[in-house]
């Protein structure tokens, strides 16, 4: 007699999104938690009166992705998404709207025309390739861009890939590139969803459509997309802030989950060729099957596992990433916009002024702005947070003496970057009843629509496993 069916490791949105959906197929679940609350990079709290998010977050493929599936099927309460705007670049100038075909691409004046016109040849080409299966998988996207463009461009497409991959273009596949940027949706196509929509709302025919019917079919209209296309795919930010879609899960949350925070794991027990349970400090909860939501780079710390397997993992690359929030004084004209920008002359940044979407984030009359930067863990971090605030002084000048509260994050935003070489975990470990969820268990997308697909991943598994 075990004490639950299910016990999930980790009480970040993809360990919670994964005892909510398995409870709903019946399980009795216990989630264990390390830290004093859950949420973990899926939160807000309050800072002077501004309610900051544990980085900024845009929040994506809301119309038909996988986090769509997981909110139709499985909760009770969603939040209110609201549309998030529109992608901005910001140079000396002022703002210019990133663009999303090449019409746009043509005429964004923020690079030389000379870098536009061979960047656009490029992209096309790389359209092309992909489309007559021409694209070699791994070929990095700073092998792929022509010789004799300027530092600027360079600096751009660098952001771009960071953002992307959470690495530099050196490190990032041409098609990450492709398949993360507005010119073609990523990995669940709206097209396919709406040839395939699933009629039938049991649980199972969630998992049974097995999401390799919905990969990418049809590259043709990716290309026709290259011309045509005018929206970057479906995005919003929670209204309430990023801890409202944590709420619309708790919330959700029948009674047969337990969760328990303070809590943290340093033991999965193999027993008799299988795994049986958890260890925290004194207690041990015993389960018919596990699944572990931390980083996937830190199972060896808590059970032995192959060692090719251990080789596999130790090749997970990550990213860590500051954010500075800034809390305003005023509302400034540098912000008065819905959406989000990037930096990129010499350091980048993405920020978001996340107040413009609910003003309640801040107090009255005020504003609240964050700016998130990829940081090198090999150099100071206060160094790091010297040079990231001067950078955010330097593009909006001015902003320094309106600013009346910083408040600093280091985070590592996806528990896997989508490098060339990067090694993926999948839903599935070596060990019989130990299951993987989390950004480091599925390479498509980012962020939460990554978890998503990673949760769904992981009920196909278990169904296949004839676990559920
Ligand atoms: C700066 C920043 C910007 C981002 N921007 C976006 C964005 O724009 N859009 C987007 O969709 N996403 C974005 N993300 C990513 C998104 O927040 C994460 O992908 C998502 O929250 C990850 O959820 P997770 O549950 O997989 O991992 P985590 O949030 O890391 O949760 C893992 C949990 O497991 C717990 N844990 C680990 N080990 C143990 C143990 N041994 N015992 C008990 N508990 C354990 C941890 O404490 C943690 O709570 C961003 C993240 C950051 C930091």
């Amino acid at each position: 007699m075990v004490d639950y069916d299910v016990i999930v490791i980790g009480g970040g949105i993809s360990g919670l999104m994964s005892a909510l959906t398995l409870s709903k197929h019946g399980k009795k679940i216990l989630v264990l938690e390390k830290n004093s609350v859950v949420g973990g990079n899926c939160n807000s709290y309050d800072v002077d009166g501004f309610q900051v998010d544990t980085g900024v977050h845009a929040i994506t493929h809301l119309r038909e992705g996988p986090l769509r599936r997981l909110m139709d099927e499985y909760f009770i309460y969603s939040p209110v998404f609201l549309e998030f705007g529109h992608y901005y670049a910001r140079t000396e100038k002022g703002l210019t709207k990133l663009p999303s075909n090449i019409k746009e691409f043509v005429t964004f004046d923020v690079l030389p025309r000379k870098d536009r016109f061979m960047l656009s040849q490029v992209l096309t080409k790389a359209l092309t390739q992909m489309t007559f299966g021409m694209l070699e998988g791994n070929q990095s996207v700073y092998d792929y861009l022509p010789n004799g463009l300027s530092k600027d461009t360079h600096d751009f497409v660098d952001a771009i890939a960071y953002s992307l991959s959470g690495k530099s273009m050196k490190y990032t596949s041409v098609n990450r590139v492709l398949y993360g940027s507005s010119f073609i949706r990523d990995s669940v196509s709206e097209d396919i969803f709406h040839n395939e929509q699933h009629t039938n709302t049991s649980y199972t025919s969630v998992i049974t459509d097995t999401l390799s019917k919905y990969q990418l079919k049809s590259h043709f209209s990716a290309i026709s997309r290259l011309a045509t296309n005018r929206i970057a795919y479906a995005q919003a930010y929670p209204r309430g802030g990023l801890k409202s879609l944590l709420n619309a899960v708790l919330y959700s949350m029948p009674k047969t989950v337990q969760i328990k925070t303070g809590s943290r794991v340093k033991e999965i027990i193999f027993r008799d060729e299988r795994v049986a349970g958890v260890a925290i400090d004194k207690e041990v909860f015993t389960a018919n099957t596990v699944v572990y939501s931390g980083f996937v780079k830190d199972l060896p710390d808590l059970v032995s596992l192959p060692s090719d397997y251990i080789e596999n993992i130790s090749h997970i690359d990550q990213t860590l990433s500051l954010t500075i929030w800034l809390g305003l004084s005023e509302k400034i004209k540098e912000f008065d916009y819905i959406g989000s920008e990037i930096w990129f002359k010499d350091g980048a940044y993405w920020a978001m002024p996340i107040s413009n979407y609910d003003s309640s984030i801040a107090p009255r009359d005020k504003q609240l702005i964050g700016f998130t930067f990829v940081i090198d863990d090999k150099k100071s971090l206060e160094g790091e947070k010297k040079r990231a605030l001067d950078l955010i002084y330097r593009a909006i000048p001015g902003i320094e003496s309106r600013t009346e509260m910083i408040h600093y994050q280091v985070t590592i935003p996806e528990k896997a970057a989508v490098t060339i070489n990067g090694f993926i975990a999948g839903p599935r470990s070596p060990l019989s009843n130990l299951y993987l969820a989390g950004t480091d268990t599925d390479n498509r997308s980012m962020g939460v629509t990554r978890a998503a697909y990673s949760v769904l991943e992981l009920l196909k598994a278990m169904r296949e496993d004839k676990k559920l």
